[in-house]
């Protein structure tokens, strides 16, 4: 009985129901099409223009270019998030093209009506400076101010994520906190849902050109980047998750949800029997082994 009960509620992935934007950013033929990437357009709120796109950065021994690398982590990312039940809409998947400009990046989000968007990049920084940072908008030129708070969670949860895997926050922006709000870039300012931008690394720097070079570091990164996604939908998966009755051997019943996962890459899914997570439970049996086991607690809140 609980094992079937609890089949079903495996069957409702972390992500169901959800739509995430993954904006892989520049593209590999936008240094072949100065005028297209040059021309100016719509980049925020205020009549504010900035260029369509920009090359991207390179290692500085030009094996590398950021826009392979941020294709490929992004399609690593789209497999897992996939996985995890979400629809993913991408900005790109080859990297031959032009573009799009910054105001269109933004408009694909828009109109999938993504939960979250997130943009993937690597920066060109001083040679002599390490590590990633998260971008987060800013009111000021944003089109839908309202998104600022909740892009903020999310860029705060991508920075606990990147940290996770041991990757050190930037040496040489924001200050050591590995967070900065940016009211310049349009794919931020225009979008109308949640949305960062994630620098993973500076490509000028020889230590951080060696990591972004390996596959299994890129692996590593997609893993935290979708962790960081789960933890920041988290709360409304659970609100969405149908509850699921369950009774143990010795007949108490209570409600359990699936709790979102925190390395649900397996398709691994929790259900939580304690007291401010589930129904009514019938008093006077105290054994808590005689419930299912997997008391985990609820999702991990947003990190503040
Ligand atoms: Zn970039």
């Amino acid at each position: 009985m609980i094992a079937s009960a609890l089949v079903a509620v495996a069957a409702a992935l972390p992500l169901a129901g959800t739509t995430v934007h993954v904006d892989a950013g520049h593209n590999g033929a936008n240094g072949s099409h100065p005028a297209q990437i040059n021309r100016q357009v719509p980049a925020g709120a205020g009549g504010y223009r900035k260029a369509c796109d920009t090359t991207g950065a390179q290692t500085n021994d030009g094996r590398l270019t950021e826009a392979t690398f941020n294709l490929d982590v992004a399609r690593r990312l789209e497999r897992r998030l996939a996985r995890l039940g979400a629809r993913v809409v991408m900005t790109r998947t080859t990297n031959d093209g032009v573009g799009p400009c910054v105001n269109e990046r933004a408009a694909i989000g828009n109109r999938a009506h993504a939960d979250l968007a997130l943009s993937i990049h690597a920066d060109g920084g001083p040679p002599g400076g390490r590590g990633f940072h998260v971008i987060a908008p800013l009111a000021d030129r944003a089109v839908r101010p309202a998104i600022v708070a909740p892009s903020l969670g999310f860029a705060r949860a991508l920075r606990a994520r990147l940290q996770g895997i041991g990757l050190r926050r930037s040496s040489y922006i924001g200050g050591g906190a590995g967070l900065v709000q940016r009211a310049d870039l349009g794919g931020l300012n225009l979008s109308r849902v949640p949305k960062a931008f994630v620098e993973l690394g500076n490509m000028r720097n020889a230590a951080d050109a060696r990591l972004l070079e390996r596959t299994s570091q890129r692996d590593l990164m997609a893993v935290a980047l979708a962790r960081a996604v789960v933890a920041a939908l988290a709360t409304r998966a659970q609100d969405t998750a149908p509850l699921v009755l369950l009774r143990d051997i010795v007949g108490r019943s209570f409600a359990c949800y699936p709790l979102v996962s925190d390395d649900g890459f397996d398709g691994k899914h929790r259900c939580s029997d304690t007291e401010r997570n589930c129904g009514p439970r019938r008093t006077g049996v105290k054994s808590p082994r005689d419930a299912p086991t997997h008391q985990d607690g609820p999702p991990e809140p947003l990190k503040k």
